[in-house]
């Protein structure tokens, strides 16, 4: 059941002829199932028509050594969702130099999606700070906000205008992308908590060894 930071659901469908187009913002190192059943669990919640996923280019704040390279985040995120017709994943953050920031994606995106209603989601940690992401009022008005969460997991209300964010809770979100990276490298599986072709892609560029 969603949940609205605010007051009652911002969801309305404006048009049954508006397209619906998630975009689903995040890191990926690595992609795993919990954000896999994510986005499909937000699609249907939504009806949305498409996902587009975006991995970061070079995420905020976080300390560049400590992240894969952009295009094996890429790679890794095409090979876990070129299975699913609905879901295809967009260049636009890993293309442009300089540090992400989620206003400069979903106005490139809102170019190319005309009228499209979006939906931008990610986890709902990372959109308890939106107040303090660069023009944040843009974000807003740009997309409504999907914070997917692991059940159980209490956000406090970040002070957001009514219904701008909603929050869903995703069992499959008990999967994390640094446990996957710590169980590598603590030589241990990651069998079905990433797609096979993730976990293959990730033996083979030796990804999250101790000594990366
Ligand atoms: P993060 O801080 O690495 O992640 C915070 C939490 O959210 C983690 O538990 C993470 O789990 C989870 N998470 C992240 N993306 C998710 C997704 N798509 N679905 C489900 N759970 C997700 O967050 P991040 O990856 O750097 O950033 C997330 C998104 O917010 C990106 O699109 C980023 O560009 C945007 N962002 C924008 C700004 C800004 O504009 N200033 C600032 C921060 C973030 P996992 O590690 O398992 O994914």
């Amino acid at each position: 059941m969603p949940t609205s930071l605010g007051a009652a659901s911002g969801v309305v469908r404006s048009s049954a002829d508006t397209r619906r187009v998630g975009v689903m913002g995040g890191t990926f190192d690595p992609i795993h199932q919990g954000h896999l059943v994510a986005a499909a669990e937000v699609a249907d919640t939504f009806a949305l028509d498409e996902v587009i996923f975006v991995p970061t280019g070079r995420p905020w704040q976080k300390d560049q050594t400590e992240v894969s390279s952009a295009e094996h985040r890429y790679l890794m995120t095409l090979l876990a969702t070129v299975s699913n017709p609905t879901f295809s994943v967009s260049r636009v953050d890993v293309d442009r130099t300089g540090d992400t920031y989620t206003v400069d994606t979903l106005r490139e995106l809102r170019a190319t999606l005309g009228s499209s209603e979006i939906f931008f989601i990610t986890g709902a940690d990372a959109l308890a700070n939106v107040l303090s992401w660069r023009d944040h009022d843009e974000v807003l008005r740009l997309a409504h906000l999907v914070g997917v969460t692991r059940p159980g997991h209490v956000l406090a209300d970040p002070g957001l205008p009514t219904g701008a964010v909603t929050l869903l809770e995703v069992t499959a979100l008990a999967i994390s992308s640094s446990e996957c990276r710590a169980r590598r490298r603590a030589g241990r599986t990651i069998d079905y908590l990433v797609p096979e072709a993730v976990a293959e892609y990730i033996a083979k560029a030796g990804l999250y060894q101790v000594n990366r």
